[in-house]
């Protein structure tokens, strides 16, 4: 019994970090052994299927139930159905065909990537949202927009259209571009289009292929006309084939799609020789049944459509026995267990290390010294290991036990580790293994956006001892001659980056507070505090207890910014950066009328939601993504949905929020 606990409470961990992170500690096939487990469970003890947290029960659930994201949400005219039943075998798929009737069916990718779906009205492309439950979704319309997404801004004249896809980046722009910041294309994709300003999403190799239909105007009899129409529109559209018995079936799905789809690298990637369909990473197939009628007469489950089953690919493993773990300082100060085994080869690629996750996930799967275990890699640059083979007890040699266990000191600095279990951090701002990765961050476009100074040149400025810390960044200037030296540096490189350091010394104070690297202060964190403080010193004066008054800080965020602002070094850093030079602009208030305020600002309103967060801000007071005791008033327009519904409970219990539900009300609240 405690088994199944523990599984609910896992999936729901993943679900969240996917959700909220887009990324993941486990790997799909991983999340998909730990459901699969669950399920087998549940049906065991059928209790568990009737609460109403059952990872069963959320439709399509898993990894994208869930969240709020800080977007806004956007109610899918139809909904859009995860599929259920997924084959490993071959033998388990003739059992989905045969139980289907065995009729016609419409063989596709099934692709790696972000479900979404657009909308026509009118005839014209009206809006992009993500599936997010499946119901309701996040509205990505600008995000979408800015992606290299190929798609009509017109159908025919009075058409409505929902329009389903994957937003994936292709894979050769992933090895190229983003590899070293993202484990997969998944990820990567993940990531940028849940950003809240569209200028992220743009130049970053995003796509969008479509291939399946929601609600629709037009009289479309069966899936492959649907293609065809997609085809005929200049839609981006993906390969499909069509098989009319098992013995085709069979044949497509041995194939991987007639050859369409390759093992690259480790990765299964649409290949396609005539470059009609870009470089997509999948996971498997989707089989449908292709008359919309017949769809129709076999229905649906609770779970989904019972005419569409998945055949998923199989992860590449292998067997070797663990030597050592080696524990590995991060550029984020985060201590991860690596294990050094026995090479083996996986997808083409020899392997000696596969990461362990964490502490916790050593623990869970009772890794000893000198087990066999079990190595994976799917569509992922990083190999895990995922389970003990066998514990091989008895072997009398010299080894390292020792580093099995949880350690006390950084590897790299020494100094002592930080323990938010199951997770490790080393907290020293000036750890060596992590001052790299600060400076090339502190340099980064959001930041101070320094050009020249990339992951590459600071591996050599380090080399050469021309760069130690932040500060040393202002000293460059006087290592001219030793900088021009230096291969492949030359005089007009030498310039570029020595006045790119010089123009950027006064930055807006987000950038410059997003740029120091505090532990899970992103761009959102940094603009809000830059926001409440207005000045480095106030900032770097701030108390726990103003900190956890703001509106989306927690606990763990609001001590790791009070940890870094009273570290040691970092004070040094803070105050040699301002002798050198550095200089953040000061938060210009135009007037403090609304300081201390928040606002939440929901539904359809006369001027678009960045109109009314500039009369706000601009009159000292602050927009929240959600309602809350601490909010001051609520801009209500049409549609608002379950803030307003949210704000009137508050209101309801007495809490004082003004709600402004019309456009005079609103003027008239802030006197313009
Ligand atoms: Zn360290």
């Amino acid at each position: 019994m405690a088994r199944i606990d523990d599984l609910k409470a896992l999936i729901k961990k993943y679900d969240e970090q996917y959700y909220e992170w887009g990324q993941s500690e486990i790997s799909d096939a991983q999340y998909d052994r730990l459901y699969d487990e669950y399920v087998a469970l549940e049906k065991e003890f059928p209790e568990y299927a009737l609460m109403e947290d059952s990872p069963t029960r959320t439709v399509g659930a898993g990894k994208e139930a869930g969240k709020s994201t800080g977007l806004e949400k956007f109610r899918h005219k139809s909904p859009l159905l995860s599929i259920d039943r997924k084959a490993k075998e071959i033998s388990e798929l003739m059992d989905f065909y045969i139980k289907c009737g065995s009729p016609q069916v419409i063989v596709e990718p099934k692709l790696d990537g972000i479900t979404c779906n657009i909308n026509y009205e009118n005839g014209k492309f009206v809006n992009a949202a993500t599936r997010g439950n499946g119901y309701i979704g996040d509205l990505i319309t600008d995000n979408f927009k800015v992606t290299q997404t190929k798609y009509p801004k017109e159908l025919e004249e009075g058409v409505e259209l929902e329009v389903r896809g994957e937003a994936i980046i292709p894979f050769d722009y992933f090895k190229k571009h983003l590899m070293e910041d993202y484990s997969n294309p998944r990820n990567a994709v993940s990531g940028i289009m849940r950003q809240i300003d569209a200028k992220d999403v743009k130049g970053k190799g995003v796509q969008v292929l479509f291939y399946d239909v929601g609600v629709s105007s037009l009289p479309f009899s069966n899936d492959s006309e649907f293609i065809d129409y997609l085809k005929s529109h200049d839609f981006q559209s993906v390969p499909v084939r069509i098989a009319d018995n098992w013995e085709q079936l069979k044949q497509i799905v041995e194939s991987s799609l007639d050859g369409y789809i390759q093992q690259v690298d480790g990765f299964n990637v649409l290949m396609d020789a005539k470059k009609e369909y870009p470089q997509a990473v999948c996971d498997g197939l989707v089989i449908k049944v292709n008359d919309f009628g017949l769809r129709n007469e076999i229905g649906m489950s609770i779970k989904g459509p019972k005419w569409a089953f998945a055949y998923k690919f199989k992860p590449l493993q292998e067997v070797t026995r663990i030597e050592k773990v080696i524990w590995q300082t991060g550029k984020s100060g985060r201590i991860t267990p690596v294990a050094q085994f026995k090479e083996v080869s996986l997808g083409g690629t020899k392997i000696t290390r596969a990461t362990l996750n964490n502490i916790d996930y050593m623990k869970q799967m009772d890794l000893q010294w000198n087990d066999d275990i079990v190595i994976e890699r799917s569509n992922d640059v990083i190999p895990r290991v995922i389970e003990v083979k066998k514990h091989n007890e008895g072997l009398d040699l010299d080894g390292f036990e020792e580093s099995f266990h949880q350690p006390e000191y950084c590897p790299v600095c020494h100094e002592k580790i930080k323990v938010l279990y199951p997770l490790l951090y080393c907290v020293n701002p000036a750890c060596k293994a992590q001052i790299k990765g600060k400076i090339v961050h502190y340099a980064s476009r959001d930041a101070l956006n320094i050009v020249g100074l990339g992951k590459a040149i600071v591996d050599v400025l380090f080399e050469e001892n021309l760069l130690s810390d932040l500060p040393s960044i202002y000293q460059l200037k006087e290592y001219r001659e030793q900088l021009e030296a230096l291969p492949k540096f030359g005089k007009k490189k030498v310039d570029n980056l020595l006045n790119s350091i010089e123009n950027t010394k006064n930055p807006e104070l987000w950038q410059f507070i997003y740029g120091l690297s505090i532990p899970e202060v992103g761009k959102k964190t940094a603009k809000d505090l830059a926001q409440r403080y207005h000045t480095l010193d106030d900032f770097m004066n701030c108390t726990m207890q103003e900190l956890l008054d703001m509106e989306d800080i927690g606990e763990i965020i609001a001590q790791n910014i009070v940890d870094f602002v009273h570290n040691p070094h970092v004070l040094e850093w803070i105050q040699t950066l301002k002798k050198r030079g550095v200089k953040c602009k000061d938060i210009e208030i135009h007037s403090e009328e609304l300081k201390g305020k928040t606002f939440v600002i929901t539904g359809t309103l006369e001027h678009p939601r960045k109109y009314y967060q500039d009369i706000i801000e601009k009159k000292g007071g602050k927009v929240s993504s959600s309602v809350s005791k601490k909010t001051t008033a609520v801009l209500i327009g049409v549609d608002a949905g379950s803030k307003e519904t949210k704000a009137r409970e508050l209101v309801s219990k007495g809490e004082s929020i003004t709600l402004l539900t019309s456009e005079e009300e609103i003027l008239k609240y802030f006197q313009m």
